[in-house]
């Protein structure tokens, strides 16, 4: 199937779809394919408190072009109070379970309360990302999430698809890719590839060991971890 096609199918068969987006350029193929079946997708994102400004006017140029219902997600104020008080304000710098610990405190926690009543999610998700996406399904029930079917129409698409698709089409894109960057997330915790980089070196470059997942894709025994 297309990812167009499995799009349409998602629409169809669930009662509500959230689609989730970080406004990177997979989230903006997705809203684009998205806004041709049901014409203003329900679509979220999470400012996590620490995303760069080029996101905002990212977000801002997606808002010019679609009439997408768009959900700005945040983390429990508390939480980031506990988190701040217990760890000071760049936890993610001091060992990889803190910054397990910061995303899903911005990350993890805010999608999933927002998720409950959305009977599935579609995500931007693509195998060729790396180790952690390459079983990727395009369809299952999220085990993160009782009760939600993930959906990853991207799944089976390269980088080099995507970014046609994007040219095609005229999308317009996150700034950053015009300053390097190929994944993009909080600022202090992405800085632009250098060349001949994986796609997401650009990401936590400094943990040298651990998995190097956002905390939109933990796990349910990773997010207990
Ligand atoms: Fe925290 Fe960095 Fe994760 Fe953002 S990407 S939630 S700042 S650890």
């Amino acid at each position: 199937m297309t990812p167009q096609e499995i799009i349409r199918d998602a629409y169809g068969i669930h009662r509500r779809v959230a689609l989730v987006a970080s406004f990177q350029i997979e989230s903006v193929v997705l809203i684009d394919m998205a806004a041709q079946v049901v014409g203003e997708p329900e679509v979220l994102t999470i400012d996590t408190g620490r995303l760069p400004q080029a996101t905002f006017d990212a977000i801002d140029a997606i808002l010019e072009r679609y009439s997408i219902r768009l959900r700005v997600l945040a983390p429990d104020p508390q939480d980031l109070a506990l988190l701040a008080a217990e760890h000071g304000t760049n936890p993610f710098l001091r060992s990889v379970e803190l910054r397990r610990h910061c995303c899903d405190i911005r990350k993890t926690r805010p999608l999933s309360a927002a998720l409950e009543g959305y009977d599935a999610w579609i995500t931007g998700l693509r195998r060729d990302q790396g180790a952690t996406r390459a079983a990727t399904p395009i369809s299952a029930p999220d085990p993160a999430h009782e009760g939600i079917a993930k959906i990853a129409p991207l799944a089976e698409w390269t980088r080099d698809q995507v970014w046609a698709y994007a040219r095609e089409r005229g999308l317009p894109l996150h700034p950053l890719y015009a300053q390097g960057y190929t994944s993009i997330g909080c600022a202090p915790c992405t800085r632009a590839a250098q060349p001949g980089e994986d796609e997401r070196a650009g990401r936590w470059w400094w943990e040298q060991d651990g998995v190097k997942e956002c905390g939109l894709h933990f796990s349910a025994a990773e997010v207990k971890a």
